[in-house]
């Protein structure tokens, strides 16, 4: 990053904001526990860069006691320098969200800063690193209130103190925040967890396959034969690395009689769909969501060029694995195409939504409303996987499953990316960040004002400031 060249810029960063300023006043009424302790106006958990982008956006709203936490070390929130193998971003250059709608905040306000104008033009899509960069900054010129190396666990409702507690573990050892609102901005799987199908853990010792999500020794598959389970970008970014470290040969393997090609998600990026998703009827949610994941995921073009230009590089379509098994450390993979075999396994098959799994959820779960509590899709619209997500409210909030047995759910925001038949696109994605931000960030000042609503309406009985 260019230092000093964004010195100058994020003056120009300030100007904005400052123009931007309206209305100036503090207004969230301050909170302590009955032993004194303070309370958060919001804890958001995941510091990603849907959690910076709530934070900067709640602090433009005069929304101040907040804390952002991340498990992860500082500058490593997020996949883009852990487990992400993409060389750039799978999104065009041109999306925005982080930035709130501040043109000076925008990635390519950053990049010109230090790049020079028409530099933007020459760069086809940015590396995943520079993102990394680019949200890291905005932490920094925003200075947003973020703790590293800090795990919330599970969210409660204390009734007597009419706001949650949740413990975080960190260097420090434990501690409890208490918190009017939560937003869990915890990542794609942040409504689940990546996904290891039982018949490869039940087959195979851990030391022979991974998961994309989890560290990979590469170098030390050079020379091996490495097969990879399913055909999403994950798994050809992996097949790809493989191969760039010298594998003997990879070997892709995925269920579907042909490779996608076209990207649903393409379609999606308009204002229509990403804004009014969360607009439409139940029943043209599930249909339109069901259709998207029906029309299936891809590698972008430059990954699958990536991998496909190796020609130790074979794809297996019509291939869901029937039998697996190992002699010593070989595996034995079998599918209706053959018998093949590997000295290591990497699983490119994403992730479950699944709000049981969630570390933050146990003492909220059973009164959670999924879609399966809500909706009956007609027979050939069935599915349990979008059956078991979150069924969420206009501003990513939990529903009760049963009015008045849990009214405190409204006060958590599930800001991940099971989100999708609820809202489309708008946790975990840039896509529908544009879109998705003003509303999480409206249902928490909502919930702030109109909990103290009769507050409000006393300082406004009490207003006896004079203007001349
Ligand atoms: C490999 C990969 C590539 C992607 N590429 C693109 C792309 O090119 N374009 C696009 O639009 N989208 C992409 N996505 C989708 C999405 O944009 C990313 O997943 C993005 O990282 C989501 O941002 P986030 O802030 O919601 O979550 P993350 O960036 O994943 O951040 C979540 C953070 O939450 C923290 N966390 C989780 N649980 C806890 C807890 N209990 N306590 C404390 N901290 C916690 C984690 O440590 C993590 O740092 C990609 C996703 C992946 C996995």
């Amino acid at each position: 990053m260019d230092f000093h060249a964004l010195e100058k810029h994020e003056a120009l960063v300030r100007r904005d904001l400052e123009f931007l300023d309206y209305p100036r006043r503090d207004w969230v009424i301050p909170r302590h526990t009955s032993a004194g302790e303070p309370v958060l106006d919001c804890l958001i958990i995941g510091g990603g860069q849907g959690g910076l982008a709530v934070a900067a956006t709640l602090l433009r709203e005069k929304v101040k006691n907040i804390l952002v936490v991340d498990a992860n070390p500082e500058g490593s929130e997020g996949p883009w320098r852990t487990f992400g193998r993409m060389i750039t971003l799978r999104t065009p250059k041109y999306l925005t969200g982080p930035d709130g709608g501040v043109p000076a905040l925008t990635i390519r306000a950053w990049y010109e800063a230090q790049h020079g104008e028409g530099a933007w033009e020459k760069l086809d899509q940015f590396p995943k690193e520079m993102w990394a960069d680019y949200l890291y900054w905005l932490r920094k010129t925003l200075q947003l209130p973020v703790e590293n190396e800090t795990r919330a666990g599970a969210i409660e409702w204390m009734e007597s103190e009419q706001c949650f507690s949740i413990p975080l573990s960190g260097p420090g050892g434990t501690r409890t925040a208490w918190a009017r609102t939560v937003v869990l901005a915890t990542g794609i799987e942040g409504s689940g967890a990546w996904h290891t199908p039982p018949q490869i853990s039940d087959a195979l010792p851990s030391h022979l396959y991974a998961h994309t999500h989890t560290e990979i020794g590469f170098p030390d598959l050079a020379g091996k034969r490495v097969a990879v389970l399913g055909a999403g970008a994950c798994a050809f970014d992996n097949a790809a690395v493989a191969l760039e470290h010298g594998a003997r040969e990879v070997n892709l393997f995925f269920r579907r009689g042909e490779l996608v090609r076209v990207n649903p998600y393409r379609w999606a990026e308009f204002t229509g769909f990403l804004k009014h998703h969360a607009d439409l009827p139940d029943a043209d949610k599930w249909k339109f969501i069901l259709q998207l994941i029906r029309m299936g995921q891809l590698p972008p073009a430059s990954t699958f060029k990536r991998a496909t230009r190796f020609e130790n590089f074979t794809m297996h379509a019509n291939s869901p694995l029937t039998e697996l098994g190992h002699a010593g450390e070989t595996v034995q993979l079998q599918t209706p195409q053959g018998k093949f075999e590997s000295d290591f396994l990497i699983l490119g098959t994403g992730f479950q939504t699944d709000l049981g799994v969630r570390p933050e959820l146990p003492k909220l779960l059973e009164h959670i409303a999924l879609w399966r509590d809500r909706y009956t899709p007609p027979e050939s619209e069935r599915s349990a996987d979008l059956a078991r997500h979150p069924y969420l409210g206009a501003n990513f909030e939990f529903i009760e499953k049963t009015p008045g047995e849990a009214p405190y759910l409204s006060g958590v925001f599930n800001y991940t990316f099971g989100c999708l038949p609820s809202m489309g696109f708008g946790g975990a994605s840039i896509s529908g960040m544009k879109y998705s931000l003003p509303r999480v960030v409206a249902g928490v000042t909502k919930r702030l004002y109109v909990e103290d609503k009769d507050l409000f309406f006393e300082s406004l009985k009490g207003y006896d400031v004079q203007d001349f």
